[in-house]
């Protein structure tokens, strides 16, 4: 079962293979420490409209 974030404004796909820490497209947790206001945000939607993600499912 996917689990899904919602990031910049579009929605994601967790690459639970790879411990959850890291969506499909790369996207780390923790990246806002690199870019400040980067924030994963629980998601209702089960629609990913993330491309890079979308490409890879
Ligand atoms: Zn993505």
């Amino acid at each position: 079962m996917a689990t899904f974030v919602e990031a910049e404004g579009m929605v994601h796909v967790i690459n639970d293979v790879a411990g959850g820490e890291h969506t499909l497209c790369g996207d780390a947790f923790d990246l806002a420490s690199d870019e400040p206001g980067y924030v994963w945000s629980e998601t209702r939607s089960r629609t990913v409209t993330c491309p890079l993600c979308a490409a890879i499912i």
